[in-house]
């Protein structure tokens, strides 16, 4: 089979991270009998630095023609003074507007091995963790109403948060089939004791669960309480659904909790199978270009959409199982180092997983 695959680098380590999963998606081709075709577009701080804009019309035209796409990161000091709107992360925002995007999936998984790499206690840790965090991504706040003022010498600001019972039940759904999948069991996450959106958002997850899937346990956790239970005890959780700010922030400490945040993925998906998959981490401004960076989540991002985007359930695997491979040989990039393991690069890194598959 022929797949197109939109390549967005980024900035930062963007580069170096999407040129392992593409040696990685590359083996897992030839090996299974797969063309993966890659075209690669401008998005983020370096569009800004080409085109004007984070996200110029040719790269989401080359996104919505191609079966899938991988993103690297954007974003870096450089950029960081301009205005909201012209921010590299703007690109991210709009690009996953564009694409129709509401949901963002993202595993935070506790490796075997990797233990030592958390930062809680061996006891809270020590039988794996995986919390799946279920993020709305195209509502909320961050795509609000927001505006700058100064009244009488006093500067000011406000974002709003909105959002709707079928934004909120399309979410749910995603969450609920993939906890049918596992344990039957669903967190949802929210602030509904001083948010009106937060009330709207608990009365529409339980309304819906209980029509629609009566099987699921679903329990509401207020967000507070959630950040304060996932370092507490971690292992109690398994799906989470939430609100995409809420999500942004606790998918960072359950990713913080597993070790680091270079071995997770994530993938974004709408009402068809083209989704948009990559790391969770940002574009680590502070060691681009130095060959340091932990490229698994890249490759990680790359397995999933050969799974979720084209249905490739055993290359899939075999990039999950080489990546386990290379950590039980002790090959370890900096981020996630330890005594008596082995430090590797980027680049040797992602071709030690290649060789795997
Ligand atoms: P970050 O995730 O880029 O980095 C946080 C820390 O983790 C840094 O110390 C970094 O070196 C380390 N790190 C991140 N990825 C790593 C990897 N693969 N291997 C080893 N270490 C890794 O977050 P930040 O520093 O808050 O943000 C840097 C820039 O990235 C900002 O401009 C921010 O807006 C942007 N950002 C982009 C995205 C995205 O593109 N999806 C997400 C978050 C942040």
């Amino acid at each position: 089979m022929n797949y197109n695959i939109a390549v967005l680098e980024g900035d930062g380590i963007g580069p170096e991270i999407c040129a392992g999963a593409v040696c990685v998606l590359k083996k897992t081709g030839e090996k299974f009998g797969h063309r993966f075709n890659f075209t690669y577009h401008p998005i983020g701080g370096r569009a800004i630095d080409e085109y004007g804009i984070p996200l110029p019309e040719k790269t989401v035209k080359a996104c919505l023609e191609s079966d899938s796409v991988l993103l690297g990161a954007v974003g870096g000091y450089k950029w960081d003074d301009l205005p909201a709107d012209k921010r590299p992360e703007k690109g991210l925002l709009e690009l996953r507007k564009a694409m129709n995007l509401y949901s963002n999936i993202r595993p935070a998984k506790l490796w075997k091995n990797l233990a030592d790499a958390s930062p809680l206690k061996y006891e809270l840790v020590k039988n794996g963790i995986e919390i799946i965090i279920v993020r709305e991504l195209t509502g909320g706040i961050y795509f609000g109403e927001r505006t700058r003022g100064n009244k009488n010498g006093d500067e000011y600001a406000s974002d709003t948060e909105k959002y709707s019972v079928h934004e909120i039940e399309r979410i749910t759904k995603v969450a609920c089939e993939l906890a049918m999948k596992r344990a039957k069991k669903l967190v949802s996450v929210d602030k509904a004791n001083v948010l009106e959106t937060s009330r709207l958002w608990r009365r529409t997850v339980r309304a819906y669960c209980e029509k629609h899937y009566p099987e699921i346990e679903l329990c509401d956790v207020l967000v507070d309480n959630m950040a304060m239970q996932m370092v507490k005890d971690p292992a109690q959780f398994d799906v989470v659904v939430t609100s995409n700010l809420f999500g942004d922030i606790l998918s960072d400490e359950a990713a913080q909790i597993t070790g680091s945040i270079g071995m997770l993925a994530s993938s974004s998906l709408g009402e068809t199978k083209r989704g948009l998959y990559e790391p969770i981490h940002g574009s680590a401004p502070d060691i681009a270009g130095q060959d340091v960076a932990n490229p698994v989540a890249t490759i990680l991002a790359a397995a999933m959409m050969l799974r979720d985007s084209f249905n490739l359930n055993e290359e899939y695997s075999a990039i999950e199982t080489a990546v386990q491979d290379v950590l039980d040989e002790n090959y370890r990039t900096a981020d996630i180092m330890s005594q008596g393991k082995i430090k590797v690069g980027c680049t040797k890194m992602a071709q030690m997983i290649a060789d795997k598959i």
